[in-house]
């Protein structure tokens, strides 16, 4: 996204907000182009695909929380 500020005329994208919900990032930003409105949505996307705990294959699950996690990683926090 910086790269289009710095290269695209793109205006300056300001994160308003990040958290996750639901195991999926949640990322509010004023003054995005559609094409960085579009990475964001990709980003989000990604995230529910990625497990938070290593980087590896993961789906959403319901874990005592919501987290997207990979088999090793939900198969560990259901042990504890
Ligand atoms: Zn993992």
């Amino acid at each position: 996204m910086q790269s289009e500020t710095d290269h695209e005329g793109a205006p300056q994208v300001v994160a308003r907000q990040v958290k996750e919900k639901f195991g999926s990032l949640r990322f509010h930003a004023i003054q995005a182009s559609e094409r960085q409105r579009a990475m964001i949505r990709l980003a989000r996307v990604l995230s529910l695909r990625i497990c938070e705990g290593c980087g590896a294959p993961g789906t959403p699950r319901e874990t005592g929380r919501h987290a997207t996690l990979c088999d090793a990683h939900a198969d560990a926090r259901n042990r504890g």
